[in-house]
């Protein structure tokens, strides 16, 4: 659990399946409202607005590979 309740992305992702370190983010996909980018962006990754065919919702904030369906 994060320190505000919610379940911890790390704890649903697991471990980097490249690096093996327990430091996932989710990624977002398209461009958050500019009012809240900064405040996204320490605890998630921004994927840009092209939808892959196959969109990973966690990227390694170490080696950023992305993983998950
Ligand atoms: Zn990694």
């Amino acid at each position: 659990m994060a320190r505000d309740g919610s379940v911890d992305v790390r704890d649903e992702a697991g471990p980097c399946p490249v690096c093996g370190a327990v430091e996932a983010r989710p990624v977002l996909y398209g461009l958050p409202d500019v009012g809240i980018f900064d405040d996204l962006q320490r605890d998630a990754v921004f994927a840009g607005c092209t939808m892959p065919a196959v969109p990973h919702p966690y990227a390694c904030a170490v080696c950023g590979s992305r993983w998950g369906a």
